[in-house]
């Protein structure tokens, strides 16, 4: 049974895990979904992979960094610690890998603008490109940030009119759309295959 955790500070998490659920049952893999709040449930949970959901990452880092959660300095070690440990990090989840704002490496080789579209009303949907899955993608922006500059050492998961919206280095996987909110549960798949190999 692979132990699949869900930072569950704020915003798109319940998604996910409907999205990995299906995806589980879709690959035919056992998985347990692991919600994690405080730090002690990232320690009780011995993980294989993680998935860092959307929403507002300013609220995100006040209520992860709080004394009383602890939960984002040692989410930041689990994925520091081992760069083959999957990760998903969607929308708010990539700006906080990408700049986790603790004096440490960022998490993926990229530097992002948050809110790059606009504002709410400049939320949007459209086809996207996925060169890891080969295929198109339905993308959900929502606020969505946008990357600056990618290193070369980063694969390019996704582009939306040529311009590139998910990156991919080592197993860890920065995407600015939601993929939780589409039919398609390949990156989700990905995580749990990833997750798979790695345990073996
Ligand atoms: N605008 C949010 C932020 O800057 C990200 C939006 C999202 O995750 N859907 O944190």
């Amino acid at each position: 049974m692979l132990r699949i955790g869900l930072v569950m500070l704020q915003g798109a998490r319940h998604v996910h895990m409907s999205a990995l659920q299906r995806a589980a049952e879709e690959c035919g893999i056992e998985i347990s979904l692991h919600e994690l709040r405080m730090a002690s449930d990232l320690v009780d949970a011995d993980l294989h992979a993680m998935v860092l959901p959307g929403g507002e990452s300013t609220t995100m880092r006040l209520t992860g960094n709080h004394e009383t959660s602890g939960l984002l300095p040692a989410v930041f070690d689990w994925i520091r610690s081992d760069p083959s440990r999957p990760v998903l990090g969607t929308c708010a989840g990539a700006i906080l890998l990408s700049d986790p704002q603790d004096g440490g490496e960022p998490l993926i080789p990229a530097s992002i603008g948050r809110n790059a579209y606009g504002s709410q009303v400049d939320s949007f949907q459209d086809e996207l490109y996925s060169e890891m899955l080969g295929r198109d993608f339905p993308g959900v922006f929502i606020r969505a940030p946008r990357f600056d500059s990618i290193d070369d050492s980063a694969e390019v998961a996704a582009t939306h009119d040529g311009e590139v919206v998910g990156i991919k280095h080592a197993n860890r996987l920065a995407l600015t759309f939601h993929p939780e909110l589409s039919a398609d549960t390949g990156f989700h798949r990905w995580l749990i295959e990833a997750a798979e190999e790695a345990a073996a």
